[in-house]
């Protein structure tokens, strides 16, 4: 189902013009109330009269990361704290989390673009939703909490963490959509098979996953041992959180951005010129109706897409490919640039191996050197065991050297770049559960 059709379906004229009057009003509203924006609007020398429509948005200066921390925690903020219904901060791995406010009508938006999300991935009013980000600080686990009641679904906030319990809730209660990381996702999927739950026999129908890159062969594994469909949903909290955009389930092939309340282009990520569909470069989005943090020309540092073709589901937003990587994730190794998830697709096809990885990234000399630790699957693993066991070590370690070839050949082939491959047994490497799964140690970087 469309949760909000009137604004979903809407023509691209429509639409333009709605983004137009929004963005010259929000423009206004960061002048007047926010006053490093205004010195930022200044330097530029852009007044609000200057932008009246979409097209006048190459005009403004980018706005980063950086410019969060620089004004640790409200300089941004267009209310005062009074005003505020909510903060969240997102986990820096160094020094000061990146802050974020909500006024009650932001949280009111947070609720709705979430509820967009679910029933874009199959959720409809009545049905339990098993929520399995983590509450707290992270936006993951409160935003589609709200989501949830606002579509009006049952939602059981299960948190993250004690699995082997999440499990037994979701089979007692019934679930019939899960929301979680897409890693959380497949911790979940093992819990399935030790406890013997046969996803024939359950309820649970979709998916909603998001928050860390993730793969189609990830998804395969989530479909076929959750025995859902799963969707993308894609959010970042300097923006909203989860909501920004999303799957639809009929097509699962790129995410429709709720553009009416967020503006995305594709910029070049060395130069800043917006590039045309189809064209990969990092993702800008500008907020249009936020109060508490507006963001104009917010840079989010994702690479990824933009496809305005229309959409059999019938939503006429524009969609957004999966994210490839962030262009912080992105790892040059003897000039070469190498992202995880290009590692990650370089791997996916053998099936000896679970998608669960880490790049360990050093350098002997002045050589860069790339290892890739990956789990081996339940089963290549069981196989290994079983040859140990029975004294057939050369067949197991025969076995153990054909995967490792194997890896190393492909990621060589697709990739580019020569690395080292280690093959882990299953369970080894650390899950992320409510937040984002640490994918690439850059030793490089601690010398
Ligand atoms: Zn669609």
């Amino acid at each position: 189902m469309i949760f909000e059709p009137d604004v979903e379906t809407m023509s691209r004229e429509a639409m333009i013009e709605l983004q137009s009057a929004r963005l010259h009003e929000m423009v206004s509203r960061v002048y007047e109330q926010v006053a490093p924006m205004r010195e930022r609007l200044e330097e530029a020398g852009i007044k609000p009269s200057d932008i009246h429509s979409v097209s006048d948005l190459s005009k403004l200066p980018f706005t980063k990361k950086t410019d969060l921390r620089d004004t640790y925690p409200f300089g941004l903020f267009a209310r005062s704290t009074k005003e505020l219904a909510r903060i969240h901060a997102s986990s820096g791995t160094t020094g000061k989390p990146t802050v974020v406010g909500y006024t009650r009508a932001d949280l009111e938006l947070f609720g709705k673009v979430c509820a967009r999300a679910l029933a874009g991935g199959g959720a409809e009013p009545g049905m339990i939703l098993h929520n399995a980000y983590g509450y707290g600080l992270f936006t993951g686990g409160l935003g589609f909490h709200a989501g949830g009641e606002s579509l009006g679904m049952v939602v059981v906030p299960a948190s993250t963490g004690m699995t082997e319990r999440q499990v037994m809730l979701m089979v007692d209660f019934g679930a019939q959509v899960l929301s979680c990381t897409p890693s959380y996702a497949l911790t979940i999927a093992t819990e399935f098979a030790r406890q013997g739950v046969d996803p024939e026999d359950i309820p649970l129908r979709y998916a909603l996953v998001g928050a860390e890159p993730w793969t189609e062969t990830m998804r395969a594994e989530i479909d076929s041992r959750l025995g859902v469909k799963s969707v993308n949903v894609y959010g970042l909290s300097e923006i909203i959180g989860p909501g920004v955009s999303f799957e639809c389930v009929e097509e699962r092939s790129g995410s429709h951005i709720n553009e009416d309340h967020f503006l995305a282009e594709i910029v070049d990520p060395d130069t800043g010129e917006q590039l045309p569909d189809g064209e990969e470069g990092v993702l800008v989005i500008t907020t249009l109706t936020k109060e508490a943090l507006p963001l104009i020309r917010y840079w989010t540092g994702d690479i990824t897409s933009l496809n305005h073709s229309a959409c059999s589901c019938g939503r006429t937003l524009t969609r957004m490919a999966m994210v490839k990587g962030r262009t912080d994730d992105m790892l040059i190794i003897r000039g070469i640039n190498v992202y995880p998830s290009q590692i990650e697709a370089a791997f996916g096809g053998i099936d000896e191996l679970a998608p669960y990885y880490r790049l360990l990234v050093d350098r002997t000399g002045t050589l860069d050197e790339l290892e890739v630790e990956v789990e081996l699957s339940e089963d290549a693993f069981h196989k290994v065991a079983a040859e140990f066991l029975s004294d057939e070590i050369v067949e197991a370690d025969h076995l153990l050297r054909r995967v490792r070839d194997r890896t190393q050949r492909s990621i060589r082939e697709n990739v580019g770049v020569s690395a080292k491959v280690t093959l882990l047994e299953p369970g080894k490497l650390p899950r992320s559960e409510g937040g984002k799964a640490q994918r690439v140690v850059d030793k490089r970087k601690l010398v």
